[in-house]
């Protein structure tokens, strides 16, 4: 079942780990959500993003179009993609999220 959606989305968020490298201290989980580019996240993303009704899970605010979504690990597992342990949050809610865990990811 997940398995169909895992290839596509974890192959872009490898290639966006590999830009980034280590300079971010999150789960690198960053996609980049726009209409031009929903093709290449039509898994865990957009799933995620439908589910929560295109608005984020931390602030509960929409997501505008072009705006950048993280995908956040809710039990900090970054290999454990399934659906109920991801959560589409804004850049900034994300810091926020993890900075309120005593700074460890
Ligand atoms: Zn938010
Ligand atoms: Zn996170």
């Amino acid at each position: 079942l997940i398995k169909k959606a895992f290839p596509a989305v974890s192959y872009s968020e490898n290639r966006h780990i590999n830009v980034k490298g280590n300079k971010s201290p999150y789960d690198g989980d960053e996609v980049y959500w726009s209409k031009r580019n929903s093709k290449l996240y039509d898994g865990a993303t957009s799933k995620c993003l439908k589910r929560q009704d295109h608005s984020c899970g931390h602030c509960g605010l929409k997501f505008m179009d072009d705006e950048r979504v993280h995908l956040h690990h809710i039990d900090g597992e970054h290999s454990n993609w399934k659906p109920k342990n991801l959560m589409a949050v804004h850049h900034s809610c994300h810091q926020y999220i993890h900075m309120g865990k005593t700074g460890k990811v």
